[in-house]
């Protein structure tokens, strides 16, 4: 079997914050208890999305840059037009 380069495997190895040590999601669910979800990740900067999981908006904030936002408003007149 060939030896892999040291740059892959140091990328293969790389250090992500365990699932256990991630935090918690935190919300207030219905019976008063916060969600023992795990907060949505971002596995790229290794940290977490806003802190909240799947079900409590973790996942996508929307449109950031100006162009996204202009884009994402058009898209919406687009369709309240009609086809
Ligand atoms: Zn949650």
């Amino acid at each position: 079997m060939p030896e892999l380069p040291t740059s892959v495997l140091r990328l293969k190895r790389r250090r992500i914050t365990p699932l256990g040590k991630r935090p918690r999601c935190g919300a207030l669910t219905r019976w008063g208890k916060p969600c023992q979800e795990r907060a949505a990740w971002d596995e790229e900067r290794d940290a977490p999305r806003n802190g909240r999981c799947d079900a409590h908006g973790g996942r996508s904030t929307g449109p950031k840059t100006t162009l996204g936002r202009q884009r994402a408003l058009r898209n919406l007149r687009h369709y309240r037009e009609g086809w």
